[in-house]
């Protein structure tokens, strides 16, 4: 099947009063039609960034300094806010960490469900109300008939989240940018959440990038996994494989710190140091100061993604090695 999404050497930069800072540097990757990719990194490692790039949605003095995104065939990253509006909610949902900023406070559930659904698709209100309920119904939420008619606030955190899925999926888009939708709730609904998620987008046919700092997230729901480190896309590939047998030595520190079933957080490997700022980024490879591999040449030479059999890695380990 041809891809649903195509992100082609995306690099996104800030103008700053000292020049422009680059916080995603020419990542490329692509996503089937219903394909989960889980986003992994560290906080600032450019994946919101990214999801927020696709959506339209990204503010100055942020904004897309090279490449292009491609969704159905169709290039995107050069549409302006006005023509991103009705792909957005139609054709690509967002989720995000704090439910309370995809639910207006003021508005009942209800009305926000039946608006968003006859904004994008020609139903009447009594349809859309209906689609609505049931939606509700999908997600979970008990007395859907009654709690329709309720407000953001009447509801717990994990109820608010699956109503903020419904909301997502109400138009039936074919993609779910999904920032962080768990981080903000407690430990023991998250995973009740994430399998919801996964069921809700794959009932409807939606593909998801899931954006977290979790592997244990991704390892949970994700097909493929794209790991990310100071902008850069350092490997993608099933999560299996990236799971069992990861490439990249940053990746190999993040499997260090995969939760292990039955046990609770286990950190076997744990990577020293912390992600450098945009401000200064190591020359090189920048991952060099903090690499148990690194030699002479990754303090001089930028690696470049290089394919490996099921996806990529973007380390000098891997140039040439094929
Ligand atoms: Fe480590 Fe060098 Fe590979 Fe970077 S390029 S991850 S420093 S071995
Ligand atoms: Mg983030």
């Amino acid at each position: 099947a041809d891809p649903l999404l195509q992100v082609r050497d995306l690099s996104i930069a800030f103008d700053t009063r000292h020049g422009p800072l680059r916080a995603v540097d020419n990542i490329t990757f692509d996503l089937a039609p219903g394909e989960i990719l889980g986003m992994v990194g560290e906080s600032g490692a450019g994946k919101s960034l990214t999801g927020t790039a696709i959506t339209g949605l990204l503010e100055r003095p942020g904004h897309i300094s090279g490449g292009e995104i491609h969704f159905e065939g169709r290039r995107i990253d050069t549409l302006s806010k006005d023509a991103m509006r009705p792909l957005r909610g139609r054709k690509i949902g967002a989720i995000f960490q704090d439910p309370l900023t995809s639910l207006n406070p003021l508005l009942t559930v209800g009305k926000q469900l039946v608006e968003t659904i006859q904004t994008h698709m020609s139903m009447s209100k009594e349809a859309a109300r209906k689609r609505a309920i049931d939606l509700l119904s999908e997600v979970g939420i008990p007395a859907p008939e009654q709690r329709v008619d309720h407000y953001p606030h009447q509801f717990s955190g994990g109820m608010r989240q699956r109503v903020v899925i419904a909301l997502a999926l109400c138009a039936d888009p074919k993609l779910v940018i999904a920032d962080e939708p768990t981080t903000a709730l407690d430990v023991s609904i998250q995973a009740q959440i994430l399998a919801l998620l996964k069921k809700m987008c794959r009932e409807h046919g939606a593909a998801v990038i899931l954006v977290t700092h979790d592997m244990g997230v991704i390892a949970e729901t994700a097909d493929r996994v794209a790991v990310m480190y100071s902008g850069r896309l350092v490997e993608i590939g099933p999560v299996e494989q990236v799971v069992k047998n990861p490439r990249h030595p940053y990746t190999k520190g993040l499997m260090g710190s995969i939760p292990v079933v039955g046990g609770g957080l286990k950190r076997l490997t744990q990577i020293d140091g912390a992600m450098p700022r945009l401000t200064d980024l190591p020359s090189g490879c920048a991952f060099h100061p903090r690499c148990p591999k690194a030699t002479e040449a990754c303090t001089r030479v930028k690696p470049s993604a290089v394919k490996v059999e099921d996806g990529q890695v973007a380390c000098l380990l891997y140039e040439g090695a094929q």
